[in-house]
C-alpha cells in the first residue's frame, strides 16, 4: 500500500512529450507529477504523439506511477471570470479535457480567474456558467479549481471555490486544488489546518480535494503576493507543511511541489536547478535539511 503520493511540476517538451515528463519525474524520485501540455502561458497545441503516450503509460506502470494521481495544469491565460474571448476559453477547455483524457489522466487544475473590475459576484457567476458549458460534453476529467493568493482581482478563496463547486451541475467533474502558498498569502492560517479542512468537509466534502500544491511562501500571511519558496524555507515552515503532506485525511491526494529553482549563487539568476530531488528526499525523511540549497547547488555544479 502506497501511503504518500509525492511529486512535482515537470516540463513537457514537444519532442519528448509525456515520456519525457515521466522520466524527469522519476529522476527526482517522485511517484506522481504535474505538467502543462506545452507551457504555462501557451495555448498552442501540437498533435499528441500516440506512440510516445503508450510508451509513457507502460513506463509509468513499470515504475508504479498511477496515472489517476497525475495532474495536468491548464494554462494561466484561461480566464472564465470575464466575458472576454469567451468562446475561445470555453472551447479551449473542452479540447484540453479531451487531451487530458487522451494522455490517460483525469485531473486538470484550473485557476478560477480574475474578474478585472466586474466584481467578485459577477466573476463567480461567469465562472459557474462557463464551467457548466465546458462540462456539457461528457468527460472523465475532473476540473480542480485552485485556491488563489488573491493577487489583483483574482477569485479563489476557499469560500469562493466552494460556491462555484456547489453551482456546477456535473458534480463528478469538479473539485478543488489547495495550494499552501496561495492559502497562506490569502490569509488562512495553516497552523490551524484542521479548520481549513473543516470548511471543505462541511460544505462539499473532503473527497472533492483532488490535488495539493505544497509550496512554502516568501511573504507574510495575508500578503496576497503569490511568491513560492522552497519547502521549509519560507514563512509557512517545514513542520506545518510536513503535517499537511502527511495528513491522514489526505492520504490519497497527490501532493505536488511547485517550489522555485535554485540559482548557482544568489546573484546569478540565469543558471538555476530544480530543487525537487532534494525536497522529495527531505520530505520522505521527515526532517528539514538545513543545507538543502547548498546541496542542490553542489549536486548540479560539480
Ligand atoms: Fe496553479
Ligand atoms: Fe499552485
Ligand atoms: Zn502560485
Amino acid at each position: 500500500m502506497e501511503e504518500l503520493y509525492l511529486g512535482c511540476h515537470v516540463s513537457f517538451h514537444r519532442q519528448t512529450q509525456l515520456l519525457g515528463s515521466v522520466k524527469e519525474a522519476l529522476s527526482y524520485g517522485a511517484n506522481t507529477f504535474m505538467f502543462y501540455i506545452s507551457s504555462p502561458q501557451n495555448t498552442t497545441r501540437y498533435p499528441i504523439d500516440l506512440e510516445n503516450q503508450k510508451e509513457a503509460i507502460a513506463f509509468m506502470k513499470t515504475h508504479k506511477i498511477d496515472p489517476s494521481k497525475v495532474v495536468v495544469h491548464a494554462p494561466y491565460i484561461i480566464n472564465l471570470a470575464t466575458l472576454k474571448n469567451r468562446e475561445f476559453m470555453i472551447n479551449f477547455l473542452k479540447e484540453e479535457c479531451k487531451r487530458v483524457q487522451a494522455y490517460g489522466m483525469t485531473k486538470l487544475v484550473l485557476h478560477p480567474g480574475s474578474h478585472v473590475g466586474l466584481g467578485k459576484q459577477k466573476g463567480i457567476q461567469n465562472i459557474i456558467e462557463a464551467l457548466n458549458e465546458v462540462l456539457k460534453e461528457p468527460t472523465s476529467v475532473v476540473i480542480l479549481l485552485e485556491t488563489m493568493a488573491g493577487k489583483g482581482t483574482e477569485i479563489g478563496t476557499i469560500e469562493e471555490v466552494i460556491e462555484i463547486i456547489k453551482n456546477v451541475e456535473k458534480k463528478e467533474n469538479i473539485g478543488i486544488c489547495l495550494d499552501t502558498c496561495h492559502l497562506h498569502d490569502a490569509g488562512y492560517s495553516l497552523t490551524y489546518f484542521s479548520s481549513v479542512l473543516n470548511l471543505i468537509e462541511t460544505s462539499i466534502g473532503l473527497e472533492k480535494i483532488g490535488c495539493i500544491h505544497v509550496n512554502d511562501s516568501k511573504n507574510e500571511k495575508g500578503s496576497h503576493k503569490d511568491r513560492h519558496e522552497n519547502f521549509g524555507f519560507g514563512t509557512i515552515g517545514f513542520s506545518v507543511l510536513e503535517e499537511i503532506v502527511y495528513h491522514p485525511k489526505l492520504k490519497n491526494v497527490p501532493k505536488i511541489l511547485e517550489t522555485p529553482y535554485v540559482s548557482v549563487n544568489d546573484e546569478e539568476k540565469k543558471r538555476s536547478f530544480p530543487p525537487y530531488k532534494f525536497e522529495i528526499e527531505m520530505i520522505k525523511k521527515k526532517k528539514k535539511n538545513q543545507n538543502l540549497i547548498e546541496d542542490i547547488r553542489k549536486f548540479y555544479t560539480s
